[in-house]
């Protein structure tokens, strides 16, 4: 059973996809994580995007495992824990242009069905409800007010060490829901068949009960 999570920037979804997956029993795969890996692959490299055969070889030789660790979320790529790096301004501020590539989200889309293929899933992304994952059982799409996003996002930055103001925060959330909403493979959008949850005055618990309630249901 595939339950897909979909929504903007720091709606809450990896965080209660984890504990969503957890209370169901099943695994959590967080697609944001692969995409953001890839990001972090370009930028090492220096592939500039417009070099299909570079990106092409980097894509093939890719190796991105994501493992659960003390109940955390561990991303490997090639072997190193990148799980904080990933998460950092250089890789955040261009993964959304990355990710409009039709060629690195081929490649990711395939690998997201293949995990997917033998186990109960919880998820999370941008398109899961759309594209990877159309007859997804369960589809909900998360949204919440930009302040509130700002705040979120502030919170999850200074346990990496990185500080950046609540408007700073509230315009590049804006711009990375625009680049994500607009592009022209795969834009971020609600299926017409998924739930919308407004989690801005929702307490987490009260997001992943929501979901898990839905799903025994
Ligand atoms: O979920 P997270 O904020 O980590 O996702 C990072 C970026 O990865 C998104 O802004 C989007 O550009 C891309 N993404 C995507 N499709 C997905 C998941 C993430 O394009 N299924």
């Amino acid at each position: 059973m595939i339950v897909a999570i979909d929504g903007p920037a720091a709606t809450g979804k990896s965080t209660s996809a984890k504990k969503v997956a957890r209370e169901l029993g099943f695994i959590h795969l967080d697609t944001g994580a692969m995409y953001r890996c890839v990001t972090l692959a370009v930028l090492r490299n220096q592939i500039t995007l417009d070099n299909e055969s570079a990106l092409s070889q980097l894509l093939d030789g890719l190796d991105i495992r994501l493992k659960k660790l003390d109940d955390e979320l561990v991303v490997y790529l090639n072997g190193e824990d990148v799980s904080d790096e990933i998460r950092k301004a250089e890789v955040t501020s261009y993964v959304s242009t990355v990710s409009a590539l039709s060629q690195v989200r081929n490649a990711l889309v395939r690998i997201q069905r293949n995990i997917a293929k033998n186990q109960d899933c919880v998820v999370e992304g941008r398109d899961i409800g759309t594209i990877v994952f159309p007859d997804a059982k369960f589809k909900f799409f998360l949204v919440a007010d930009d302040f509130v996003r700002a705040q979120r996002r502030q919170l999850d930055l200074i346990a990496i060490g990185e500080e950046k103001s609540i408007a700073v925060l509230v315009e590049e959330i804006r711009q990375r829901d625009f680049l994500d909403s607009k592009r022209s493979n795969s834009p971020l959008c609600k299926a017409d068949d998924a739930i919308e949850i407004d989690t801005s005055k929702m307490t987490f618990d009260e997001q992943v009960a929501f979901m898990v309630n839905r799903v025994k249901k």
